[in-house]
């Protein structure tokens, strides 16, 4: 395979983009001693999808979102503004090809598969994460994100739920994920602001992930690419990728709107963007945006605040605790790529956390958010390359989980590049699949 020609050779890289995707793809070849450009159009790293999401690292929840009951869902929510799945649609094929796809994946088994490729990845970034963390603080720059080693806990309203997730959770043991089916007392025990919410009787349950943490994604992102121009990696920040140049089966050069450059390898991470710059090499990507809104408060450090995450099933939201703030986020919209911040679909995860957490008050400081998610229909990533081109590599399509499986897919695109045998087959996440 041409990207593996010569794997221990040092290459010259192009990444495109530099959300969590692209800076820790970036950071891993760097370590691995090639030389490493990093485009991206915004003024930083992090500053879209990967700035304000929800914070879990959470392989506990990996399940694809296309399941069982999800079409009847979306069709009762049709027409409620603050349903946490809105369908808006468009005279968009790509929209319409995406949809049907996504509609055909709406089945147990589907989800289940979905789920069983997914935890591999995630498990294999928080093993990752936690050498990186070690290697960072080795070399005196430890990365601080507001991290989090309390576990992710769903939560239930009834108990048929609760029972079920629990089953789904044993399916995903035999992959080494561990996770613990609780009572209602025991949720409020775990975490003591769940309480009032118990009191009512809006915890029937819940599914624990020890093992999973949260923290705050823009940190992270941030702190690795500053990580990685210490290893030399340049990013060139403000310039924006206009297209690919190819000759053959190889892409000669990656246009900027200031210059052109040469790559030996070039790595595609731009997230929502990822389709449309595949289309001037006659590259087709299913992915496509899936908006979702965060919103973040400040909260006192007197106890009344939740510290373990929790996603909140019934409510269609996840909560992570970061340092002195609290941060939810839900909502799913497939509507395009309009970035509009919609106050009644910001409101209604606002109104959520406090229905759920009823000791935060009305009295707070919203700072509301919203980002696209690059969603395949499947729920899983598109990860390397691309039939008939030699020097492409996708790393894209990460949609409810870019965070949670960040560091396995970087690994993974580095052991392509150096003709490694991956750690997780990579055949799952291949474009081929589509
Ligand atoms: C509300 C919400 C909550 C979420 N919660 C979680 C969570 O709790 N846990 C989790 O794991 N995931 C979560 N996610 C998903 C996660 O945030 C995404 O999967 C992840 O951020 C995607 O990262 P990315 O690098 O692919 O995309 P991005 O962060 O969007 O990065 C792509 C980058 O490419 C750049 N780019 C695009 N086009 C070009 C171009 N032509 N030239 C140069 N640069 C370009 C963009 O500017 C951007 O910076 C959530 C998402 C949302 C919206």
């Amino acid at each position: 395979m041409p990207v593996v020609e010569h794997p221990s050779v040092p290459k010259k890289i192009i990444v495109i983009g530099a959300g969590v995707i692209g800076v820790t793809t970036a950071y891993q070849l760097a370590r691995e001693g090639h030389r490493v450009q990093v485009v991206e159009q915004a003024d930083g790293p992090g500053l879209e999808t990967s700035f304000a999401n929800g914070g879990q690292l959470s392989a506990g929840e990996v399940a694809p979102w296309a399941g069982p009951g999800v079409p009847m869902q979306a069709l009762k929510w049709l027409g409620r503004a603050d349903a946490p799945l809105r369908l808006r649609l468009r005279l968009d094929p790509d929209q319409w090809v995406w949809l049907w796809r996504f509609w055909r994946r709406c089945t147990a088994k589907a989800q289940r598969d979905g789920a069983s490729r997914n935890v591999g990845l995630a498990l294999l970034s928080r093993e990752l994460m936690t050498k990186t963390l070690a290697d960072l603080e080795a070399d005196g720059t430890p990365l601080d994100f507001d991290r989090r080693e309390k576990g992710i806990l769903r939560i239930f309203a009834t108990d048929d739920e609760a029972d079920y997730a629990a089953r789904e959770a044993e399916h995903l043991e035999s992959y080494g994920l561990h996770q613990k089916r609780l009572s209602a007392a025991e949720c409020v025990a775990l975490e003591p602001a769940l309480a009032s919410a118990h009191q009512r009787g809006e915890v029937a349950g819940g599914v624990y992930s020890a093992d999973d943490t949260s923290g705050d994604a823009y940190k992270f992102t941030s702190g690795l690419a500053t990580a990685a121009e210490r290893l030399g990696v340049t990013f060139f920040y403000g310039e924006t990728v206009r297209g690919l140049e190819r000759l053959g089966s190889r892409i000669t050069h990656v246009r900027t709107d200031t210059r052109r450059l040469d790559a030996d390898l070039v790595v595609m991470a731009a997230g929502v963007m990822s389709p449309e710059l595949m289309v001037n090499i006659g590259g087709r990507l299913p992915v496509y945006p899936v908006k979702g809104y965060s919103v973040t408060l400040p909260v006192p450090d007197d106890g009344s605040a939740p510290t373990v995450s929790v996603t909140d099933e019934a409510r269609r939201i996840v909560v992570s605790r970061l340092g002195n703030r609290l941060r939810a986020a839900g909502q799913a919209e497939v509507a395009g790529y309009d970035l509009t911040l919609e106050q009644d679909r910001a409101q209604s995860v606002l109104t959520a956390l406090q229905a759920l957490f009823p000791a935060l008050g009305e009295d707070v400081e919203p700072e509301f958010w919203c980002g696209l998610r690059p969603m395949t229909p499947d729920g899983c990533p598109v990860l390397g390359p691309v039939p008939g081109c030699d020097n492409l590599l996708l790393n894209t399509g990460h949609g409810t989980l870019g965070w949670t499986q960040a560091l396995g897919s970087a690994v993974l695109i580095a052991d392509m590049v150096a003709g490694r045998d991956p750690k997780v087959d990579p055949a799952f996440f291949s474009i081929d699949r589509f």
